[in-house]
């Protein structure tokens, strides 16, 4: 797997992209961006940049392209020796373009990009029982009370409501899958269609063994 350095993971609201990216970061020894996560965070600090970012996402909506673009163009350049994983970034197109000619300009590319393709009858059926910490960010997937790694009490996360996922989902399909198209188009998208409930170990495995055949046939 020599050839891949540079990893981009495009899945659905509440498909588990959390979790794959920490295995891929972890199998991979990958250095990993979330986007979603670093917006948080910045909104829990009460940050001007989170500040910026809360008004659109406590609305469900993406926060604009060029927010985005800047703190991962900041972010790569901080990590130009180092393999990586983007979780949630690209998720326009717009987005896709500016890093492309970004790391262009670096003189590198995007080497993979791992689209988890949940659908949506399973998502839902999931996130009613998705909670998360409200202490630590430990997230779990059975409607949990109290988190089992430091016995804080777990929430529902704010944009798991059914109406907030709509929205999500309708910007997932017409800004997100033309995203996955423009990659298809330069060969680059490794499939990972899921379809009924599982472990996400499976998941992972799955992913492995795809990225596997990907690498070999670039090899
Ligand atoms: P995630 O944790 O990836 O589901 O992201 C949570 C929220 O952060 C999204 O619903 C958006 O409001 C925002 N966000 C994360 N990544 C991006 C991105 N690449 N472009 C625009 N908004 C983003």
């Amino acid at each position: 797997m020599h050839a891949l350095q540079h990893f981009v993971l495009v899945g659905a609201p509440a498909s588990g992209k959390g979790t794959q990216a920490r295995f891929l970061a972890e199998t991979y020894h990958l250095e990993s961006l979330s986007t979603g996560a670093l917006l948080r965070h910045e909104i829990d600090r009460e940050t001007e940049l989170g500040l910026r970012a809360s008004s659109y996402m406590e609305r469900a909506m993406l926060v604009p392209d060029e927010i985005v673009n800047g703190i991962v163009r900041s972010w790569i350049g901080s990590h130009l020796e180092a393999s990586w994983l983007l979780d949630g970034y690209p998720r326009t197109v717009a987005q896709a373009e500016t890093l492309e000619s970004n790391l262009k300009a670096l003189g590198t590319q995007v080497d993979v990009v791992v689209w988890l393709d949940v659908s949506r009858e399973l998502i839902e059926a999931r996130m009613a029982k998705r909670r998360e910490c409200t202490q630590c960010g430990h997230t779990t997937r059975n409607g949990e009370e109290t988190c089992p790694v430091c016995h804080a009490p777990m929430r529902k996360r704010s944009d798991d409501n059914a109406a907030a996922f709509a929205l999500r989902w309708r910007d997932y399909e017409t800004l997100t899958e033309p995203v996955v198209r423009f990659y298809q188009q330069q060969g680059l998208v490794v499939h990972i269609p899921v379809t009924q409930e599982g472990e996400p170990e499976d998941v992972s495995r799955r992913i492995a063994s795809a990225l596997k055949a990907y690498a070999e046939s670039k090899n």
